[in-house]
């Protein structure tokens, strides 16, 4: 432990690819880095996922022996890669859930006319 326990909701739609997720010595992953799934709150997934890519930042860190801060940016533009634009997308489509309840009711219930 390095430091007292706390609780803290899932952190959905908190990715926006611009809010740094490395720093010197410093990588983040999984709820961490707000990784979780924006439209399912799904986290384990994009946990592992994203601690595999840290992975291999630590894995290029260690054979030039650079930690420093700049040397981590790779790493966000590799998860920002794999995961900006699908996110993006989601999270206007669940923003738009929430402030608009009524849209979400009406587009499911004419896709099921649709593809009965
Ligand atoms: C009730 C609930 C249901 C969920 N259901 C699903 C689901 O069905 N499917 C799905 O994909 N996701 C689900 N999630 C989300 C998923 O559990 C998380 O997104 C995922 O576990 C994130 O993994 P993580 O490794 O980033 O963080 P965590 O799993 O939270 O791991 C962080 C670890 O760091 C430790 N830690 C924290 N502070 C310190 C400290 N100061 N010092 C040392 N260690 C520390 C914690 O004890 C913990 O072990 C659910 C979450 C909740 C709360």
């Amino acid at each position: 432990m390095v430091g007292e326990e706390k609780g803290w909701s899932i952190p959905i739609g908190y990715f926006d690819g611009k809010l740094p997720i490395s720093g010197n010595r410093i990588l983040l992953c999984g709820d961490a880095a707000g990784l979780v799934e924006p439209a399912t709150g799904e986290g384990i997934a994009p946990a592992m996922s994203s601690g595999r890519y840290a992975a291999w930042q630590i894995k290029k860190c260690f054979k030039e022996n650079i930690f420093s801060a700049d040397f981590m940016k790779s790493y966000d533009k590799d998860i920002r890669k794999k995961y900006f634009r699908n996110y993006y997308f989601k999270t206007t489509i669940t923003n738009l859930y929430y402030k608009m309840p009524f849209l979400m009711d009406w587009v499911i219930y004419i896709s099921s006319k649709i593809f009965r």
